[in-house]
């Protein structure tokens, strides 16, 4: 099928675009380029220069590329920033993927595969989160992907729109190739930054905060394999055959990490020390966040090939330490 990847230029998008490839599709990759790396796309794909919000470039496309199925991966996604810029976030994550939305529904596109997030769910509710937990966002990003998934139930009702919406964990981990994987700038994602430690790009790793109640005293979070995130999105493609209908699934590895395990999975796939200090609490941390994603397995036969967090930081050390630079780095650069 041909499918247009919006954001396909980016960590999760990239991975996706190869995965398309190897299963028989034929992806599309549309991005602006400004988040994403062009390197991380293979020279076998066709690329569109192009943003989003422009209705008429990507109703030409849709239409031009004989599109069957649209996957939306074109968002901003760091909380801290859209806590200070809120309207960059409604702006690039709503009023950008409303065009989006028109566009499709004007070519006559109706299917769609949406990134969403388990920050929608803020700290609401109690970890394992299955889909029926409540949306209840604490921060202007989540407030953005809970509100797109919101419009497409009425866009499926209005519409016809078929969508299959899921909320990944934290995604993470690099192609088990080692050719791409995660590069943002400023990167504040845990696993790149521990490795950055070991790699002795930093100095200490921050901590923030040891006193959670927590078996360790920090945060827990559901680490999830980008290939394992990507398999799910084609795997949901069937679900979409049905005019009219949204599927919603949560994507973890169902394991609670803390961060102190992370440091610990990062010095042994490195063998290398992480050196870390621990400071106050960040703002808008819940203490504890993993997935129930057996809706996941169960409709989708979606089965986690890096169900444990040693196997997922093991790809992500493969990457950086290759890479220690990211897709900015010189071919004989690892240390
Ligand atoms: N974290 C940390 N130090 C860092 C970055 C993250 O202690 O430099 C913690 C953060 O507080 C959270 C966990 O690591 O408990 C995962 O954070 P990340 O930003 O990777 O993902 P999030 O869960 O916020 O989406």
């Amino acid at each position: 099928m041909n499918v247009l990847v919006v954001g396909g230029a980016g960590y999760i998008g990239s991975h996706c675009v190869r995965l398309l490839e190897k299963t028989g599709h034929t992806p599309i990759v549309f991005d602006n380029l400004r988040r994403g790396h062009a390197d991380a796309l293979p020279d076998t794909v066709t690329v569109i220069e192009g943003d989003l919000g422009d209705y008429g470039l990507v109703h030409d496309v849709l239409i031009r590329e004989e599109i069957e199925i649209v996957m939306h991966f074109a968002a901003y996604a760091y909380v801290g920033e859209s806590m200070q810029d809120p309207l960059l976030y409604f702006e690039n994550n709503t009023a950008k993927s409303i065009a989006l939305l028109r566009a499709m529904k004007d070519a006559g596109v109706r299917k769609i595969v949406f990134s969403s997030s388990c920050t929608i769910f803020g700290d609401s509710s109690p970890s394992p989160l299955s889909e029926s937990a409540s949306p209840y966002p604490i921060s202007a990003y989540g407030h953005t992907k809970a509100g797109f998934e919101s419009l497409l139930d009425y866009c499926s009702k209005a519409y016809g729109f078929s969508a299959a919406i899921f909320r990944y964990f934290n995604a993470s981990g690099a192609a088990s190739s080692g050719e791409i994987g995660e590069d943002h700038s400023p990167e504040t994602h845990l696993i790149p930054i521990a490795i950055q430690c070991a790699l002795g790009q930093r100095k200490s790793l921050a901590i923030f905060g040891n006193d959670y109640d927590t078996p360790d005293g920090t945060c827990l979070r559901d680490y999830v394999h980008v290939d394992d995130i990507s398999a799910a999105h084609v795997l949901a493609f069937p679900k979409l055959q049905e005019a009219g209908k949204i599927h919603i699934y949560n994507l973890g590895t169902e394991k609670p990490t803390s961060v102190l395990q992370i440091v610990t999975a990062v010095e042994k796939a490195s063998a290398r020390k992480v050196h870390y200090h621990i400071e106050p609490r960040r703002d808008g941390d819940v203490p504890a966040a993993y997935a129930d994603s057996s809706k996941a397995r169960n409709e989708l036969g979606w089965q986690p090939q890096f169900p444990d967090i040693d196997s997922i930081v093991a790809t992500a050390w493969r990457w950086h330490s290759r890479h220690p630079r990211g897709y900015r780095s010189d071919p004989d650069e690892a240390p």
